[in-house]
Order: C-alpha cells, then structure tokens, then sequence
C-alpha cells in the first residue's frame, strides 16, 4: 500500500470527522517515525500527548505483550492483576485513595462528573447537581462532556445537551462567587486549558477555586487528561499548583498509545460509587494497564521529570528566537508557539508534515507534545525544520 492508497480508501470508507494531514503513519520508533513511502518524520505531537514514551517504546512493548500472551480481557466480572497494580501504583505515586478505569478522556470525566452529582444529592438534596466550569475549557466530546465544556462552539448541532452546567471566566473571582450556590456540587477545571489554546490559568486563581469548594463543602474536580502523568514536568500538574482536588482525571499518556481513563478520588469522592452505580466493559483492560505500568515505570524513574523540564525550557528558549514567533505558552512539554498574524498556524502545520515534522495546532496556536523521552538530537531535528516551515511560509 502507498499513502495515496489510504488517503482514497480513508474518504471512501472513514466518516469523515477528522481534518487529518496528509501523512500515513507505517511505523515508529521514539519520536520518529515513518511513512509508507519510506519517508521519516520527527512527532512533535506524541498522538496528541498520548505516545508518553514515543512509538513502541521497547520496555512498554515487552510488558504490552507479555500480558497479551497471558490474558487480553476478561470483563470487570472477574479479577486481573494489572489494574490492581496500576491503580495501587496510582495511589501509592499521587496519595489518592481509589481509581476507576475507562477507556478515554471523556468517559473519565463523565466518571468524575456523576461522582459529585451522586455526592451533591446525598449531601444537600436532589437539586444540588449543577458543576461549574471555565470558559475555553474542553472536557471531550461525549454529550454530557460538551456541554461540560465551556466554549459555545462546541454546543451546536446535538440538541438537547446535558443539564447542569455553568461557564465562568477563568481569573474571574466575583464570577465564580456568583455562580456558586446550593445547588451547585462541583466545580471542574483543567489546569492548563490544551484544546483551548494552550493556556495556563492562574496559580493564585486555582487556590482560590479550590478554597470555594472547601468552604462550600462541595468537590473540587481537576481534568488532567492532557496535563497529567509527567506531561508538565511533575507527575500531576497539580503539584505546580499546590492544590490537592478530590478528584483527578487522567487518560492519554497513561496509556502510553493504549486507550485508557482513569478517576482518581481522594477518601471522600472514593466512597460516592457503589456496585452497579457504573462501570465500563473494557475499564482496567489488562493489556492497556500492563502498558500503563510501564509507563509509570520509566516516568518515576530518578531525573525523568527533571529531564522533562529541562527539555521544555530548551524547546522555549529556541522558539522564542524563531522567525514569526511572538509567544509562548504552556507548561513543561505541552507548549503552545503564537505567530505571526499573517501566518496561519494550520497552514504552518501542514507545510511541516510535508517536510517531516508532525505538529500539532491549538486555536491559533502551533502546539508542540513531543513524546516525553524525546532525544535532544530529535528536538534539534524538528526545530530546524520547524524554523525553515516558518520562514519559507
Ligand atoms: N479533557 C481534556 C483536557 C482533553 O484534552 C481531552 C482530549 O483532548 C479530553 C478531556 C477528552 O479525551 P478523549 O479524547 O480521550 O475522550
């Protein structure tokens, strides 16, 4: 098969909800990989901070297929052994006290989502089921997680939305006051808002929410999909911001490549849930958390993060001096490059698939999550074609 092959048999037969560039992914290895055709490309975008560990990182494919040859499912009926060790790893790593697997971001944090509205109803009533979140948020794309997101954009077309929801400005403090009241349960928000352009929210202003939902004795909920598990420099970004929610959710690089959610509760939340109240046929899958072990493996290992970091402040101190860069923003490796006005960062992305680096684009924004052991060399590679990208455009 050639690229062109798969392009026409993509239009003729995937639903066509995706704006993909024009690349076909044959294989890979770290953040390089390579077409059908032969050609290679730096990934700048690790499946969109899913491929923590690059493509078919050697440890994470011995422990994926280890499991495979022992048992792939079993239905949550039944016992396994690697999601009880990913979820104790989980607990022992964040000091939460229970997990719930699902398969993505969405339907962790429609896991998140009935948590505090069972914990609402016992604790003040059946009216108290409203959950506050930030405008320019992204929670997924279910329909009760769009309407939980906070951009208007994205309430079209899948009448009737969930009920129950309140946008407030991000910063904005009398607004969050005013919005909480008793019917309200939770309050949700992602700390560093990747869809929505790569935005950190205030550190001062995340105390704060968290302040509110202490005094109001309702939860304080945190979508750490995109910026959990090392992506920020430390292995939930909550610790950057000296704030501890009742709950957390995780999903992409968890899994490193494999699809996986997670909910992660503290003493409080972890007690909501009871038999049948939910579950997920493929939840705590024992392939993908064999993976997700493995990628907890290699993260906590001694100057991981640190490595991380270090890797960030280098990607930002070399954007800054590239042609048509104006701002950057973001945390650790999850980095969002504003251009110039007249250049379109879509168009800037594309032209950078053609020549061999796979970026990623947020609103505006060119937004660059390289797997997290990105070497040096494969930075250097894929700034450099990044850079003639935005000279040549
Ligand atoms: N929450 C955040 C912060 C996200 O960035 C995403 C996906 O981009 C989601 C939730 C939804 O995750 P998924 O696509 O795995 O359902």
């Amino acid at each position: 098969m050639t690229d062109q092959d798969i392009f026409h048999k993509d239009t003729e037969y995937i639903a066509h909800t995706y704006q993909r560039f024009p690349v076909a992914v044959r294989c890979g290895h770290g953040a390089t990989a390579e077409d059908f055709e032969g050609n290679s490309y730096i990934d700048f975008g690790s499946g969109i901070g899913t491929n923590s560990l690059g493509f078919c990182n050697e440890g994470w494919v011995a422990a994926v297929t280890e499991q495979l040859r022992l048992v792939q499912h079993t239905s949550n009926l039944f016992y396994t052994m690697p999601d009880v060790l990913l979820a104790e790893r989980l607990c022992r790593e964040t000091g939460y006290a229970k997990v719930f697997f699902g398969n993505s971001g969405a339907e962790a944090n429609e896991g998140a989502i009935k948590v505090a509205r069972k914990y609402g109803r016992e604790k003040k009533g059946e009216r108290c089921n409203q959950i506050i979140t930030l405008k320019n948020s992204f929670h997924g794309r279910t329909v009760t997680t769009l309407a939980a997101t906070g951009q208007d954009s994205f309430h079209q077309h899948f009448f009737p939305f969930t009920e129950g929801f309140r946008y407030v400005e991000a910063g904005n403090r009398q607004q969050l006051q005013e919005a909480v009241d008793n019917s309200v349960c939770g309050i949700m928000v992602e700390l560093v808002q990747g869809e929505g352009g790569v935005t950190a929210i205030d550190k001062s202003y995340a105390k704060y929410v968290e302040e509110v939902c202490i005094e109001n004795g309702i939860l304080f909920l945190v979508d750490e999909v995109q910026t959990g598990i090392g992506r920020t420099g430390t292995f939930l970004c909550c610790e950057q911001y000296h704030i501890r929610p009742n709950i957390i959710t995780l999903a992409k690089g968890l899994g490193g490549g494999l699809p996986i959610g997670a909910v992660l509760m503290d003493d409080v939340a972890g007690k909501v849930l009871g038999p049948g109240q939910h579950g997920s046929t493929f939840g705590g899958n024992p392939v993908v958390c064999a993976g997700g072990i493995e990628v907890l493996d290699q993260i906590c290992r001694k100057g991981f993060l640190s490595d991380v970091s270090a890797k960030a402040d280098y990607l930002c101190e070399q954007l800054r001096t590239m042609p048509g860069v104006t701002e950057i923003s973001g945390m650790g490796l999850m980095i969002g490059v504003s251009v110039d006005e007249g250049l379109d960062a879509r168009k800037v992305a594309e032209r950078c698939a053609k020549t061999g680096l796979l970026i990623l684009t947020a609103k505006k924004k060119l937004r660059i999550m390289p797997p997290l052991n990105i070497t040096l060399d494969e930075i250097n590679k894929g700034l450099n074609i990044l850079s003639r990208c935005l000279s040549e455009i």
